[in-house]
């Protein structure tokens, strides 16, 4: 038993935006494990997942799946899969068996299957994961791997507010770099609190060229591919590069770690829809009415082919374009959606915010 516990098993997650590195940080200093890094995505982690999956799931499913493919490809033993509001509660079954009939051997932990409203069944699959845990240092590294979560989402709101008005070309983007790599390495809470201290005050001291009438425009939509830059082709940085102020609500600490709560966020949209439609709708349906009421100059929403949820509220989405006369733009993304179909859509839709901006002035 002694010899078992020095055993360290390779841990892996499905690639999420940036947040595998606090995924990394848990595994590391809270469970004593290995973490896995798998590769950034790419076409090909797409293409693995695509040639797998049932040809109607959603374009999470596939990245999700050819990510957790280059993990074992990576040398991952240990697969942990994410729990979900929608059928992405039944993916990790799905998954799971797909990738034991190609023949991939791994032990694995559907967080859909411990996930009951009990803190106690979560720590059950802290003990899928590791079974000597130490629930006191792993709590300890859990609230320090939220707090990097947290980090993440302010520097990446700040980034995406800012980028698009440096005067000196690729300053922000290296501060964020250098920001990515301290996380990555964090081993500490110390190490984690310098690393975002540093890029805040980086982007604190950037000059930036924007004045009031710099455009402002607010994403919303389906949390996966609204929050990971591979699946939605990079749109808040090809944004920002035509010099928009980007927002985006949307991320692990708003929607998960401080979230308002559905019954709170239910009575500011009354007027616009009386149920629930799904896990992500009422804040976004919140949050496109926010950005109009506080004067944005568009909205985007986003989501992946197939989102059934997401495609429910934009006839909602469209009410509010029309009562406040907010300019919407949708944008559906599946495997075959290219980078120059997008900046087309993207171009007019510029041309046309920044047109009427103008116009109304
Ligand atoms: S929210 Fe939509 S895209 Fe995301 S997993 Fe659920 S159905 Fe799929």
């Amino acid at each position: 038993m002694k010899r078992d516990k020095q055993v360290k098993r390779k841990i892996a997650f499905p690639m999420i935006a940036h947040y595998n590195d606090a995924v990394r940080y848990f595994i590391e200093r809270g469970l004593g494990q290995t973490y896995i890094m798998q590769p950034a995505m790419t076409r090909r982690t797409m293409a693995l997942g695509e040639k797998l999956s049932p040809d109607m799931v959603c374009t999470p499913f596939k990245t999700i799946l050819g990510s957790m493919i280059e993990a074992l490809e990576a040398g991952a033993e240990v697969l942990i899969m994410t729990m979900g509001y929608c059928r992405l509660g039944y993916y990790g079954e799905l998954a799971e068996s797909i990738l034991r009939e190609q023949g991939y051997d791994f032990d694995y932990v559907n967080f859909a299957e411990y996930t009951t409203g009990h803190p106690k069944d979560y720590l059950k699959a802290v003990k899928a994961i590791c079974p000597h845990v130490r629930p006191a240092k792993a709590m300890k590294a859990l609230r320090e791997a939220l707090d990097m979560v947290k980090m993440i989402d302010d520097i990446e709101c700040q980034y995406y507010m800012n980028c698009g008005f440096e005067t000196e070309p690729g300053s922000f983007k290296a501060a964020l770099t250098r920001f990515y790599r301290d996380m990555r390495t964090a081993k500490t809470r110390k190490d984690i609190e310098a690393g975002y201290e540093n890029c805040r005050q980086a982007f604190e001291k950037l000059p930036i060229a924007k004045d009031q009438n710099a455009l402002k425009v607010g994403l919303i939509g389906e949390y996966f591919t609204v929050m990971d830059a591979f699946s939605n082709l990079d749109l808040e940085q090809a944004l920002a590069d035509m010099g928009v102020e980007v927002h985006r609500w949307m991320n692990v600490s708003h929607r998960n770690l401080d979230y308002p709560g559905e019954k709170n966020l239910h009575v500011r949209i009354k007027a616009y829809c009386r149920y629930e439609m799904g896990p992500t709708s009422t804040a976004n349906i919140w949050k496109a009415k926010k950005y109009a009421e506080d004067g944005f100059d568009g909205i985007i929403h986003v989501k992946s082919a197939g989102c059934t949820p997401e495609i429910e509220i934009m006839p909602v989405i469209r009410n509010i374009s029309e009562d406040y006369k907010i300019p919407v733009l949708f944008l559906t993304y599946d495997t075959q959606t290219a980078t120059a179909g997008l900046m087309t859509r993207l171009e007019a839709f510029y041309d046309m915010i920044a047109m009427r901006k103008k116009v109304i002035q």
